[in-house]
Order: structure tokens, then C-alpha cells, then sequence
């Protein structure tokens, strides 16, 4: 005796004015293994469409006692209302109705989304290429001619029930990984954002925005190699902000802060070029990493810089240089042709601001190439 794979344990009850069979006895449990738990389907229903109700009986009889559960309907129409309201697994469909034939039926449950994956069995009494043909077109997997073979029916409900098993499976799990996927991609997106903000704030100064000694350090270790590899001059100005320990001693540190936040802001609006870097060298101390900038250049963005922060007439009434904040500083250039470390361009630019001081404060002094 043929006994048909992935039995069915029907869920589904009647009473929804379609004839449903269930089978009872013969009913078997599904294989084990992971390919049989994608087959073994434990709610697999068979719709049975065909106008005469001898043929209807005799494919419930057949099929009931294997362990399927069956609802039957007469009509195309009556088919495609059923199937809307639950899709079955297999649909056995008869080709000769009145109204709707078992072809428009078919054509039309292809070409939806929702039914595209049920697979039909046709039924016909025809023999002949064409209703064969007619059939396949019109999306139908498998035939069965009339008078229906036990055997053959059997077979091909199995056969067709197993694709569909599988075909589920895959769907499932694919929309799973697809859903595991999506997730996942979210996941390193919001990781992705978190770094880069961290990043930023590892190499930002918290107070006034700017490139912190971290990045200004890696800035200028980058960009003296660049110089050197191409022959291009480099320049670096060191600012320091004129007699600000006797500003935080009068105005208070938050004053202070709010000071160098302003001057910062002036600095800031100096570089205008690309490559050009202000930063927060340390306390009251800021920098200027201007790449391919000659000396001369320089000096007119340190001068800009300087009058800039004069302009914003920060009061300062114990300032040793004027009657608000200034800076002073100090510019040295890497030269073509000169091999000079980082080490030896930044001791430049410091002796420079510190004459710079030394001479008065509020004004920029060149270190001698
Ligand atoms: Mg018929």
C-alpha cells in the first residue's frame, strides 16, 4: 500500500458550508530529520473544485482515509471565494466546469501573490497535447486524467504537497534571515553613528569645539610628512591668550571659559582654506596648522587672527597688553628642502611666541628659518 508523507493533522474545522472531511485512523506522524521537519506539514488541506458531485465523493474517499483533511466546492467561483477565506495546500481542480473552467481558475490564482504558491493538480478526461498544454500555461503543476487511479493520486498529492512543505519552509526562513538581516544592518548603522560620535568627542576639545591636542598632534605629524614627501611648505602657529590667568583671577573661571570660547570662535573663522586646522592646544594656549601656507601667508592669517580677536572687545581690565583679551604668537614654517621634525617646527613656533611675549604680548613674531 502507497502511504503518503506529511501527513496531516488537521486543525481547521467545518461548518463553514463547505463540505470538509477529515481522515481519522490512518493518520500518521510526519518524518523526523531536519529535511523532514521542513516537509512534514501538520495543517496540510486539500481543496477539491469539480461540478459533479460523484467525482467530488470519490477523490474525498480516496483521500479522507490517508489522513487529509479535505473541504470540496462546485464551481470555480465557489473555489476562488473559499480560497480567499483559507488557502489550502494543494487545490484538485477540475478542468470541464460550467462558469469559471478549471483553467481560468488556475490562470487566475497564478497570477495573484497571495495564491502564485498553491499548487494545482488538474483533473481532466482529456488525453490529448492541448488540454495538457492549455493546462500547464495556464500555471497548473500536475495532471491527473479521469477515471482517477488510486495509486497515481496518491502519489502526486504527496509529491506536490512535499514541494509545497518546502516551499513554505524556505519562504519562512528566508523572510527570518531577511528579518535577522535587517536587524542586524540597523544594529551596526546605530554602532556605526555611536563611533563616530565617540571618535568626534575623542578628538574634539569639549569646551570650544575645536581639533583637541590628540587630533592636532596626528594632524601635525600627518601633514609635516606630506610637506616633506612633496617639497611644500607647512606653517604652524602657536597663540597664546595675553595675561589670562589674571582674567580668570578677576572675571572668574566661568567667565574664563566663556572667554575662551569666544576666541576660539575668532580662530576658528581665520582658517578658511581647506586643510587648515584651528585647535586647542592646551589651556589658554591654541593653535593653526596651515598646509602649503609660505611664511608670509602665514603671518597675514596670524595678523587676521590676532585682530579678529581683538575685535571681539572681550573687556580685560588686567590685561598687561590692552584693555581687552589678545593673543599673541608665535609662526614657523617648514621649509622646502629643510629636513625639520615636528619636534623642531613646534620648539620654532613655541620660541617665537614666547619673544612674542617677551616683546610685549598682542603681536605675532616669525622664528628665524
Ligand atoms: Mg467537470
Amino acid at each position: 500500500m502507497i502511504v503518503p508523507m506529511g501527513k496531516v493533522v488537521p486543525k481547521i474545522g467545518a461548518g463553514d458550508g463547505i463540505s470538509d472531511k477529515r481522515g481519522g485512523p490512518n493518520r500518521q506522524t510526519p518524518g523526523q530529520g531536519a529535511a523532514a521537519g521542513a516537509v512534514a506539514r501538520h495543517d496540510a488541506t486539500i481543496l477539491i473544485v469539480d461540478d459533479e458531485l460523484t467525482n467530488r465523493k470519490l477523490l474525498e474517499a480516496l483521500l479522507v482515509p490517508e489522513g487529509y483533511l479535505t473541504f470540496s466546492v462546485a464551481s470555480g467561483e465557489e473555489a476562488l471565494a473559499a480560497i480567499a477565506q483559507r488557502a489550502p495546500d494543494l487545490i484538485l481542480l477540475d478542468v470541464m466546469m460550467p462558469g469559471m473552467d478549471g483553467y481560468q481558475v488556475a490562470s487566475t490564482l497564478k497570477a495573484s501573490h497571495a495564491t502564485a504558491s498553491i499548487p494545482i493538480i488538474m483533473l481532466t478526461a482529456q488525453h490529448d497535447r492541448a488540454a495538457r498544454l492549455a493546462g500547464l500555461d495556464a500555471g497548473a503543476e500536475e495532471f491527473l486524467t479521469k477515471p482517477v487511479d488510486r495509486a497515481e493520486l496518491w502519489l502526486r498529492v504527496r509529491n506536490m504537497l512535499r514541494l509545497k512543505a518546502l516551499n513554505d519552509f524556505f519562504q519562512t526562513h528566508n523572510s527570518i534571515l531577511e528579518q535577522q538581516v535587517q536587524a542586524r544592518t540597523a544594529e551596526v548603522q546605530r554602532l556605526g553613528t555611536a563611533n563616530e560620535s565617540l571618535e568626534y568627542l575623542s578628538l574634539h576639545d569639549g569646551l570650544t569645539d575645536l581639533a583637541n591636542r590628540r587630533l592636532f598632534d596626528r594632524y601635525l605629524a600627518d601633514q609635516t610628512a606630506i610637506a616633506r614627501r612633496h617639497q611644500r611648505p607647512l606653517a604652524l602657529i602657536l597663540y597664546d591668550v595675553d595675561s589670562f590667568k589674571a582674567y580668570n583671577d578677576h572675571y572668574g573661571h566661568q567667565a574664563g571659559d566663556e572667554c575662551l570660547k569666544q576666541i576660539a570662535g575668532a580662530l576658528r573663522s581665520c582658517c578658511r582654506r581647506p586643510g587648515d586646522m584651528a585647535a586647542r592646544h592646551g589651556g589658554e594656549e591654541f593653535a593653526m596648522i596651515l598646509p602649503d601656507t609660505e611664511l608670509n601667508s602665514a603671518v597675514q592669517i596670524g595678523e587676521t587672527a590676532r585682530n579678529a580677536v581683538m575685535g571681539l572687545k572681550i573687556p580685560h581690565q588686567h590685561s598687561l597688553a590692552a584693555a581687552y583679551a589678545t593673543i599673541s604668537g608665535g609662526v614657523a614654517v617648514l621649509v622646502r628642502n629643510r629636513d625639520m621634525t615636528v619636534e623642531q617646527l613646534t620648539a620654532a613656533a613655541d620660541g617665537a611666541l614666547y619673544q612674542a611675549k617677551h616683546l610685549g604680548r598682542n603681536q605675532m613674531v616669525c622664528a628665524q628659518a
